[in-house]
Order: C-alpha cells, then structure tokens, then sequence
C-alpha cells in the first residue's frame, strides 16, 4: 500500500477508527520491507465490528484484526494475516483530547503573563491570537514567543498559516476535500443545487468568480 497522505477516518466503524500510513520509512531503523501504520479510534465505550470488544480492551493483534476488516480483506484470511504479518503495539492516550476540548479566554495563560520578566508558558495550553492546538508550530511559536520577549529580541514569530481566515486557503481547500470535483459536480439535494447555481449566477463577472476559476472550484 502506498502512503495515504493524510488520515483516512472508516467514518461507519464501531470504534470511529481512523489511520495513516505516511511515506516508509517512518524511523531510519526500520527494515526496507516493513510499513508503519498509525491506526486509532475515538470511540473507546463501543465493541468494535469485527472484534467485537472495546478497543481499550483489546491486544495489538486484534487492533491490528479490527483494522485488515475495515480495510476490506476477507474475513477468513484475517486472524493469519494479523498474526504472521503484522505486530499491533498498542498506545493509550487519554490526554490527546483534551487538547479539544471547549474553553474560553482565561482559561489558558499567556505566553508571556502580564508583569512577568523572567518567566513564560509554552506548549499546547497556552494562549497565543489564532494558533490552532495539536500542533509542533504552536509549541515552536510559543517557545519563540516566549524567548523573544523575555530577551527583548527584536524578532517576529513567524505568521500563522491563514487557514480559517484566509479566503483563499478556504477556496482551495473546497475541491481537494470533494476529490478534485468542481462545486457544479457535487452531489447536492435539488433545492441546495437550485441555490447554489444561484449564487453562481450572481458571481459571474466578479472578483469571486476569478477566484473560484483560480482555485479550482469552476
Ligand atoms: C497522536 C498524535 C498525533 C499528532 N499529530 C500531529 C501532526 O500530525 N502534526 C502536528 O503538527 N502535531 C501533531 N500532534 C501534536 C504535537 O505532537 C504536539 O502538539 C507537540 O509534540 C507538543 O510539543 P511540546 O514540545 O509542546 O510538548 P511534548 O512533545 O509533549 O513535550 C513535553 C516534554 O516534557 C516532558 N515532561 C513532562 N513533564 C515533565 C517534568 N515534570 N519534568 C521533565 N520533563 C517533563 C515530557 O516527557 C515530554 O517529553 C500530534 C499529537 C498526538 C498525540
């Protein structure tokens, strides 16, 4: 299998499973012939549909099992296949989502505190305008942030990638999550069609007509 760019998510699977294979080798010691796998899933009260057991209850074997049903192999080839070719070593990560969890101002302290001279916050439960959590770039913001205060260095943290803000990004990123389809070929129930042409019509001519054309939704 090749790498699959970004997670894919079985949005139907008991356990709401999800994986990712990234471009081999993942660690320089790993022998030509192996592939890492990262597979996980959210849901942790449910049995799974293969396996019919909570993922927290399960080995890496049956992980690994639970996975190879998703991914279409025959039923009857995947308790050999888990077994002779696969190793499931199983992680918990009880703390991940709490990265996601909702909050509000003040519930996280500045990088730089308010009257603070000699000392900062950095890493993911730290404030800092518009950085998305769950990110290396934030913690590697924060820790720039921090230092150039603190040390009066005249530096800038680099920008934010506008991804939420920026209508471009926003544009672009409409036919690469529909498969490459332009916005006229997405499936849509009549009336949301009926609308979207629509609204279609009232862009002809203008700078967001350019800019759908530009991005690939026309
Ligand atoms: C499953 C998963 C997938 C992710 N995928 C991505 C991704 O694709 N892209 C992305 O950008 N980000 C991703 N992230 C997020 C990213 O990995 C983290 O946000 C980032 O690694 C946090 O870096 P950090 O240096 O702030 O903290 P950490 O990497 O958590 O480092 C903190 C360190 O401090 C140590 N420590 C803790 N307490 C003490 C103590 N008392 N004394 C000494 N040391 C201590 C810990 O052992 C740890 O080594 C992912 C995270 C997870 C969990």
């Amino acid at each position: 299998m090749d790498a699959t760019g970004g997670i894919v998510t079985v949005k139907d699977s008991a356990w709401f499973m999800s994986y990712g294979i990234k471009r081999q080798p993942v660690f320089k010691t790993q022998k030509p012939d192996d592939m890492i796998t990262w597979v996980y899933g959210l849901y942790s009260d449910r049995p799974g549909d293969f396996i019919k057991k909570l993922i927290t209850e399960c080995t890496g074997n049956e992980i690994v099992q639970e996975w190879l049903y998703h991914i279409g192999v025959p039923e009857s080839e995947i308790p050999t296949m888990a077994a002779e070719s696969a190793v499931g070593i199983p992680c918990m990560m009880p703390y991940t989502t709490e990265f996601f969890m909702p909050r509000t101002d003040g519930d996280f302290p500045d990088v730089v505190p308010e009257g603070s001279v000699n000392f900062a916050f950095i890493g993911q439960f730290v404030h800092n305008p518009r950085d998305p959590v769950f990110t290396t770039e934030k913690s590697v913001r924060t820790g720039m942030e921090a230092a150039y205060t603190l040390l009066d260095i005249e530096r800038k943290v680099p920008e934010v990638f506008g991804s939420v803000y920026d209508v471009r990004n926003l544009l672009q990123s409409i036919p690469i999550l529909s498969d490459g389809r332009k916005i006229s070929d997405m499936k849509l129930p009549l009336p949301d069609k009926m609308k979207l042409m629509e609204m279609l019509k009232m862009t002809e001519g203008t700078e967001a007509e350019d800019l759908m054309r530009e991005y690939g939704l026309l």
